[in-house]
């Protein structure tokens, strides 16, 4: 089973020069993968957001594959897609896990 995933961080990653605050992903091993964030791996902006010790948590989690993180991703509209800033657009086509289930997903053991 494989999963998109939508990280928000707990603040800008470099303010002033853009404004990013979420990262999409894909992961078939989603707590390998977060694991992976968490160590400065896996991806550059979590790299750097780590180096800057900005923290971040799974905003929104969807079974899915990498159709769906591209399409996702070229929405450019994470914000808009981010609960915790406010909107959490639906996804009518994506098959959601229920925000109350993420935990257990993310920290499976
Ligand atoms: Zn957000």
């Amino acid at each position: 089973m494989s999963f998109v995933y939508l990280l928000h961080f707990d603040q800008p990653i470099a303010p002033g020069k853009h404004t990013t605050q979420h990262y999409i992903g894909y992961a078939n091993d989603l707590a390998a993968r977060l694991q992976e964030h968490e160590c400065g791996r896996g991806a550059r902006l979590t790299q750097v957001a780590r180096a800057r010790g900005i923290g971040w948590v799974v905003a929104r989690l969807w079974h899915g594959d990498r159709g769906l993180e591209r399409r996702l991703k070229n929405r450019k509209e994470a914000p808009d897609l981010c609960p915790i800033c406010g909107r959490a657009l639906l996804v009518r086509y994506a098959d959601e896990i229920p925000a109350v289930d993420i935990e257990r997903h993310v920290m499976p053991f």
